[in-house]
């Protein structure tokens, strides 16, 4: 995404995501078990503390993916987050598909949604690093 910021003219940059927002996240899954659930992730400066959970049930990858067909765009936008039931944390071909239309970022949380089950991906699947801020 770029901004105008004064003079220069930037691409946005996610520097992490707020420890209390991936805890959240975790028990966002375990509350949706043995669902899927799926929200939007937002950034303020940088940091991705903002969680916005959508409405209705999500069960399976396709509902997923029907879901961010259907979705708004907007600035802030940083990423999605969904939970995989199943514990594997790869995308899904249909994740791989419809990640670029929901930003950048992309976290996959699985079963049995402790510390370690999450991964961030970028748009085109590949593995992203991203820090998590205390
Ligand atoms: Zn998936």
């Amino acid at each position: 995404m770029r901004v105008m910021h004064g003079e220069h003219t930037y691409f946005m940059t996610i520097f992490g995501i707020q420890k209390e927002t991936l805890d959240l996240l975790f028990q966002m899954g375990r509350d949706a078990h043995p669902n899927e659930f799926v929200a939007l992730l937002k950034e303020r400066d940088g940091i991705i503390d903002e969680i916005n959970l959508l409405p209705g049930t999500v069960t399976g990858e396709k509902s997923a993916s029907l879901f961010f067909d259907m979705m708004p765009l907007s600035t802030h936008l940083a990423g999605s987050c969904h939970s995989h039931p199943n514990g594997v944390l790869l995308p899904s071909d249909a994740d791989v598909h419809f990640f670029p239309r929901a930003g950048r970022f992309h976290f996959i949380i699985g079963y049995p949604y402790t510390q370690l089950d999450w991964r961030c991906y970028f748009s085109d699947g590949q593995r992203c690093r991203m820090e998590v801020i205390r």
